[in-house]
């Protein structure tokens, strides 16, 4: 009974397992790096002053276009050029760059 119990939890097993690396290579999200980057350089409050609820939406919304300033009050004014420089450099997965105001 106990190698039952043992064989049906090594199959369970190997069937999620199997399912779990199917759905990380067909349905995994590809993410741009930058997000990661402008998080950094923002002064990592998370206050929610900018209207998003914490930096990294912040970072997301500038990266993906949504956001064409940076509305972070707190953010120092060598930050925000670091930013600014970084995304006008710095290509995305489709190659293309993005420019934000101070
Ligand atoms: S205002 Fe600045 S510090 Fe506050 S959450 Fe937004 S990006 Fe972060």
């Amino acid at each position: 009974m106990v190698i039952v119990a043992v064989i049906m939890m090594l199959v369970l097993g190997a069937v999620l397992g199997l399912g779990l690396g199917v759905a990380d290579k067909y349905l995994k999200v590809e993410a741009d790096v930058r997000v990661e980057k402008v998080t950094s350089l923002l002064p990592g409050y998370n206050c929610g002053g900018c209207g998003f609820p914490g930096c990294s939406g912040m970072a997301e919304a500038l990266v993906s276009g949504d956001m064409d300033h940076i509305a972070c009050k707190p953010c120092k004014a060598d930050k925000r050029e670091e930013i600014i420089d970084y995304l006008k450099n710095t290509p995305g997965p489709d190659g293309s760059t993005i420019e934000v105001k101070g």
